[in-house]
């Protein structure tokens, strides 16, 4: 039995509910199983499936599409491109976005459905997805009006100089499945917003979002061939060669995992093309003692088990101060007791499936190896129990954890939280830059010189102060170390998609 998770519902009834959500999609405009290539749905008969990960149901079959697709979807953003970026003003980009924006607002509750079938997120979590991936539509239509170059002093008498900012070409686009909506906008409504056009190979397990979100561009007005999606599944490995070493395409950008990251650029060597790479992290939580513990756990949850913990910024290490350990740790516990794993589609569930066997098996992995070297599971601990459905591991708190096990050293993506104690700030900081990887990280502490004391120290992309929740469009998404290089979203994010171009007037 699942320790501490209520509300278990059978796998049957939540079978039912993907059949009725899915009869739904199919009476509506979005569930698409096509590839977009300039503009045009495409289909083949080689098809791969995509599961609903709650109960592993088949909900489509999707073009398996291959080399000769890729090189054709490559070909329609260059063309698509040559036009795009000479003929838009800024403007009349910044309003194809903001009619892109409207459109996926509009159609927020069936694109949610979406991401719920192939995710398997609950909806309101999924909602809340829609929301935030078309808030990169509204803000890069902001910023692309906004590329500014500079008037230059050359040290050259009679010279005059500027730099303006122009596209950088045609772009290559991979994403992961665990925002299957808003790891797409993110990347596409800056290059968009750039003059840019795009080749996007989403995520095998969450191609249907992706495809839905072309159809609205195109509705939007944005041209056919500027956003192309080419769905794969045999041809990952050939599809993402090619767009890492195809000339035609000037910049890549990847979210996904670090080893994937290094192989693309290495494959990018021969093109020496623009990258950006979001990576993996693994967060570390710290909470001082000088803190109000129930808002600390409020914030941990969230940023813990958002996603059944299967986001890149999601907490990993939570460091507690010895003097509130205890307490933090019996808070969490209680709240985690009180989830509910299911179907998304079930109002009740709190906590959705994982995507799949491997996530799983991390997870087993990490709690196996932190009860071996002397951990304990407050909650949770093993996979739930089959009813719920096949992907489903319980919620898990380990208390005691220490620096010699995996889940320090490595991510979990899944509901894990290793609970760490510490004495000094000075050696909370130490451990949590003991990790090659960068991204988010987050202190909890009201003394404000600690939080700039401690915000300068870590190695990390992102610092949330006294919240669990970073990820903004205003404000610049990425890492350092193995978590890669390049910003998303902020004013930082247009500057991916851009060059910067001298003009240098002479005979002045
Ligand atoms: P994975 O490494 O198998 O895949 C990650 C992504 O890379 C997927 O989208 C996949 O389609 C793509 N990919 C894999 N091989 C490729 C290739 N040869 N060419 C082009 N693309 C390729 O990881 P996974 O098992 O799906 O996820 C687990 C790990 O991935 C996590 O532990 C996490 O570190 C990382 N991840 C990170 C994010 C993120 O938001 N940064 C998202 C998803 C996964």
């Amino acid at each position: 039995a699942v320790v501490g998770t209520s509300g278990i519902r059978s796998v049957s009834s939540a079978a039912t509910r993907t059949l009725d959500a899915l009869e739904k999609l199919k009476k509506g405009s979005l569930y698409k199983e096509a590839g977009i290539i300039g503009g045009e749905e495409v289909t083949l008969s080689k098809t791969f499936e995509v599961l609903d990960p709650a109960t592993l149901q088949p909900v489509a079959q999707v073009p398996d599409l291959g080399l000769p697709e890729l090189d054709r979807a490559i070909s329609a953003a260059s063309t698509a491109f040559s036009s795009f970026s000479t003929t838009t003003t800024a403007f009349e980009r910044a309003a194809m976005l903001n009619r892109w924006h409207a459109l996926v607002m509009a159609n927020q509750d069936e694109l949610a459905a979406l991401i719920t079938l192939e995710n398997g997120k609950p909806l309101a979590e999924a909602k809340g997805e829609v929301a935030y991936a078309a808030s990169f539509m509204s803000w890069f239509a902001g910023e692309a009006p906004r590329a500014y170059g500079d008037v230059l002093v050359p040290s050259v008498a009679g010279h005059r100089a500027i730099t303006i900012k122009q596209p950088v070409g045609v772009v290559g686009i991979l994403t992961p499945w665990n925002f299957p909506a808003a790891m797409i906008t993110r990347k596409t409504a800056a290059a968009v917003a750039a003059g840019c056009s795009v080749v996007i190979k989403p995520d095998a397990e969450t191609p249907l979002t992706a495809i839905a979100l072309a159809k609205l561009a195109l509705e939007a007005g944005i041209p056919p061939g500027v956003i192309n999606v080419v769905p794969t599944k045999s041809a990952l490995a050939e599809v993402g060669r090619t767009l890492c070493e195809d000339v035609r395409l000037r910049k890549l950008s990847f979210t996904g995992s670090t080893a994937v990251g290094q192989l693309l650029m290495a494959q990018s060597a021969s093109s020496l093309k623009k990258l950006s790479f979001e990576l993996g992290g693994n967060a570390p939580f710290i909470v001082f003692e000088d803190v109000d513990i129930d808002a600390a756990v409020a914030a941990a949850v969230l940023c813990k088990f958002r996603g059944s913990g299967q986001t890149c910024v999601c907490a990993n290490r939570m460091y507690v101060h010895a003097s509130v350990y205890d307490e933090f740790v019996q808070k969490l516990t209680e709240v985690v007791k009180g989830f509910k794993l299911g179907s998304g589609f079930d109002a009740q569930t709190t906590h959705g499936p994982l995507i799949h066997a491997r996530a799983i098996e991390k997870v087993e992995r990490h709690v196996a190896d932190a009860v071996a070297k002397g951990a304990r599971v407050e909650v949770g601990g093993e996979r739930a129990s089959a009813e719920v459905g096949p992907h489903f591991y319980a919620p898990t708190i380990v208390s005691g954890a220490t620096s010699e096990m995996a889940v320090a050293r490595e991510e979990t993506f899944g509901p894990l939280a290793a609970v760490f104690k510490f004495e000094t700030e000075e050696e909370v900081v130490r451990q949590a830059n003991e990790s090659d990887v960068g991204l988010a990280s987050y202190v909890f502490t009201k003394n404000i010189a600690r939080v700039m004391r401690v915000a300068e120290k870590l190695e990390y992309g992102m610092v949330g102060v006294n919240t669990g929740i970073i990820s903004d469009c205003a404000a610049p998404f990425g890492g350092v170390k193995f978590s890669g290089f390049g910003r998303e979203g902020s004013k930082y994010g247009l500057d991916e998609y851009l060059t910067v171009k001298a003009v240098t007037i002479g005979g002045g």
